[in-house]
This record gives C-alpha cells, structure tokens and sequence, in this order.
C-alpha cells in the first residue's frame, strides 16, 4: 500500500527492505509527504530475533534520527553507560580501556528497541509485511521504470516503479542491476551466544563485561561480549576461517552442548577461565554465522530508476561498528536527493540528484569500509590486540575526538 495516492507528476517510489536503512527513510519521505511503497519479506515486526546492542554515532545514525524528529525519544533508551569499554588479551590482560566515560556521543541501544522505534514512528499498514521481492526487471516503458516482482501470501505480484531503492541488506535484489560484483566471504566465521539473567545468575561474568562491551583477542580467535538493555550479554565467538569451515568440521551447531564443548576444548582451549565461562554459560539458542563483506571500493555506475543504500551498498563486517550508521545516515542524504529533485522550481532531475546522493555516499563508506577492513586484519592477528590498541591511540592522536553534530540540528 503506498503512503498515499501519488500525484500525477509525483515518482512512484518502491523501498525494498524495513531494516535501519529502509525504516529511516520511509520516515523521512513521510514526513516530507512523499508517497512511496514499502516491501518487507518477514511477515511481521515480531517475526526474528534482532540481535544485539548498537552505537549510534553522532555524524551519522544520529544525526538521521534528529532529522526524523525521534532524536529525544531515542535518548529516553539510549544507555550512556554501554560506550564502556575492554580490549584484552586471552590471558585477560587488559590492553585498553574506557569505563565510566559517559557522554562519549556514541551511547548503545538494543537492536530491538531502535527497531520500534522507527517502526512506531510510521502509520498503521505503511509497510508491505511478508512481501519478498523476487525479482526486478526494466520495464518496457522504459524511462528508468522498473517492474518490482513481489512473492505474497495470497499469490505473485507486479508493480512499476520510477524509483526503487534497495534497502535490502547483504543480498539485495536491487544490486545485481547495478553490478556484477557479489559479496565475499570476510575470512571471520562466527557464533552469536546471549547469556541472560546474568547479574543474578552469573554475577562473575557481570563484572568482567561490566555496562558496555568487552573485546578479547588473540591467536586469529575473538570473544566480543556486549551488555544489552535486557539484562543480558551478547557474546560473538570469532574465528578466522576458510569460508566452508562452519559447516565441515563436523559440528552439529543447533546441539548447543556439542558447540560448546567444541570451542572449550578445541579453539579456546588455552583462554583463561573467566572468558571461557562466557563460551561456557552460553544459552542454547546458539546461532552460527559467517561474515560477507563487499569490496571496500565497490561502487557502480549510476542507472535512471534505481539505487541502494546500507548493507546492499557497502556490506562490511561489524568490526568498526559503522553499518547500521551507514545505513541510517544514507536514508538521510537519498530522502533528501528525492525531495530536491520533486521541489518547485529545481531543475535538478531524479537520476541527477540520485546520482549525486550515490557519489557522496560511496565516498563516504568507503572510508568507513577501510577502516572496518584494517580493525579486521589487527584484530585477527597472532599477536592481538597490541597492534589494534597502537593504530586507535594514533588514529585518536592524529584526529583527535569525533566530529561535532552540524549546528541544524543540535
Ligand atoms: C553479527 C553482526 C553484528 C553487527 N553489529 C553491528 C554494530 O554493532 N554496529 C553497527 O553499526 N552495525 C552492526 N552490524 C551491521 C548492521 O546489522 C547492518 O549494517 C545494518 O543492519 C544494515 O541495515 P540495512 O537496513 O541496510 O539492512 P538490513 O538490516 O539487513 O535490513 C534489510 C531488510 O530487507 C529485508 N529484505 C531482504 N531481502 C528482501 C527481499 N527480497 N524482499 C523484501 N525484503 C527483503 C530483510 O528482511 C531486512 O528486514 C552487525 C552485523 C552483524 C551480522
């Protein structure tokens, strides 16, 4: 259903995706009064899990959410006290650390609480739910139009569409007509692990991740152990390994006994006691994941109907803590490139302000991409985290603390 009936002259505008990206922009066109239609393949908001604790960055996640008027209501559940932080070794020993630094600018929130959020924000019966679209395909009109083909409930669907942004994720639809290029396996395979109840049940391992997060790395190996607003910590278990490694040695994952007693006795044989507890008191909904990544220059030839933003744009692995920033901060600059192009009196064509938006955008992830990339190869190396703890003391050193959020919207 889009937003309301479009005007002659107004583009039909298809967003594919209701994650971080596609929520912040269905606000954002919203509020400019911007009709548009919305396609979600889960069947309703209560349909995954949705997975830890996020940074929201200043110049970027929020400066998207004062743009969508939800900055204060985002405070009310942001956790301050989550920028806390640990890097350590296998041994435990602690090679930087950062607690008690509120006002950091970059507090955390549960995945799921920003997800409400945004989705609370947009009117009943905005968002297409259990709408997966299958394919896209140019339209024979021609014009940049493009037929959206969509799997429903009740049987196939086509729709055309001036514009369709892929907010889609790591394997967006969208993006094969853009290029050809698909994404690569990062090296780094993972388990994502939750203990809950952990102040009462598990007091010990309360404190040793304390508010925020807690980073051990050493012999290509990570545990990243993160609070969340629920009481209980999230921990990823990371390995650098071949890509089929997850699935050929010989581990049946959804036995969470078995997983567990794998990585106690196998590959974190030798961690001290207190962070193997964090392996060992895992609950058993134990998910298995392996990490996709773009290429940190991936960037495409602009075409007239279509373009991506997020994940379908810059997949990269979570070692920076960009993506869901990126994501945010891209629905900003493309509500604002569509809006220009429809203002009275601009010249500025769709495509050309679409084309624009996608310039600053690739030149700004890929920044973030390089720099998710270098955190990636220190932390996975033999000898971590001592060069990872170097290169962020001269990176500090050299920058200096974030940028200030643009004096609009402070
Ligand atoms: C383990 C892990 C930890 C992470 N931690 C962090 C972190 O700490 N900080 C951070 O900033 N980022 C983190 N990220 C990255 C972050 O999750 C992503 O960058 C972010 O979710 C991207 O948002 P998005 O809206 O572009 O895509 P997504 O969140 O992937 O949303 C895409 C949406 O599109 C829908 N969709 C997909 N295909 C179709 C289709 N064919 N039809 C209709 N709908 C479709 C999906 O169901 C989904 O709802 C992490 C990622 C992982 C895997």
């Amino acid at each position: 259903m889009a937003s309301s009936a479009p005007a002659a002259t107004t583009p039909r505008i298809a967003i594919i995706g209701a994650g971080p990206g596609g929520l912040v922009l269905a606000r954002l066109l919203h509020l400019a009064s911007i009709p548009f239609s919305l396609y979600e393949a889960e069947p309703s908001r209560t349909s995954r899990e949705q997975g830890g604790s996020l940074d929201l960055h200043e110049e970027s996640g929020q400066l998207a959410l004062h743009a969508a008027g939800l900055h204060s209501e985002w405070k009310k559940i942001a956790r301050s006290e989550g920028e806390d932080m640990r890097v350590a070794d296998k041994h435990g020993k602690i090679f930087m650390e950062e607690v008690d630094s509120q006002g950091g600018g970059r507090p955390e929130v549960d995945r799921i609480q920003l997800r409400a959020l945004l989705l609370d924000s947009l009117p009943e019966g905005m968002i297409q739910w259990g709408h997966k679209v299958r394919s896209i395909s140019p339209s024979s009109d021609g014009d940049g139009k493009h037929e959206v083909h969509i799997e429903t409930a009740s049987g196939p669907r086509t729709e055309t569409f001036d514009l369709v942004v892929g907010a889609d994720g790591a394997w967006s639809k969208v993006r094969p007509l853009l290029s050809d290029t698909k994404p690569h396996y990062s090296t780094i395979s993972c388990l994502d692990t939750r203990i809950r109840s952990v102040d009462t049940l598990h007091p010990v391992i309360s404190k040793l991740v304390g508010q925020g997060a807690y980073f051990a790395f050493s012999d290509r190996r990570g545990l990243v152990a993160q609070r969340n607003g629920d009481g209980s910590i999230r921990t990823y278990i990371m390995l650098q390994k071949p890509e089929t490694w997850l699935k050929e040695v010989g581990v049946d994952w959804s036995d969470a006994h078995a997983a567990k007693n794998f990585m106690l006795d196998q590959e974190y044989k030798d961690w001290n006691e207190e962070l193997k507890s964090l392996i060992a008191h895992a609950n058993p909904d134990i998910v298995p994941r392996s990490l996709y990544m773009l290429p940190t220059d991936f960037s495409w030839t602009s075409k007239p109907g279509l373009t991506l933003l997020g994940d379908a744009a810059h997949l990269m692995t979570p070692f920076a803590g960009e993506g869901v920033n990126m994501a945010m901060v891209d629905a900003l600059d493309l509500s604002k490139a569509i809006a220009k192009a429809g203002s009275e009196g601009e010249n500025t064509t769709l495509f050309d302000a679409i084309k624009a938006f996608e310039e600053s955008m690739l030149e700004r992830s890929h920044e973030k991409m390089e720099e998710t990339w270098r955190n990636l190869e220190l932390f996975f190396r033999p000898d971590a985290p001592k060069e990872f703890v170097q290169a962020f003391e001269e990176m500090m050193a050299a920058h200096g603390p974030p940028p200030e959020v643009p004096k609009a919207y402070s």
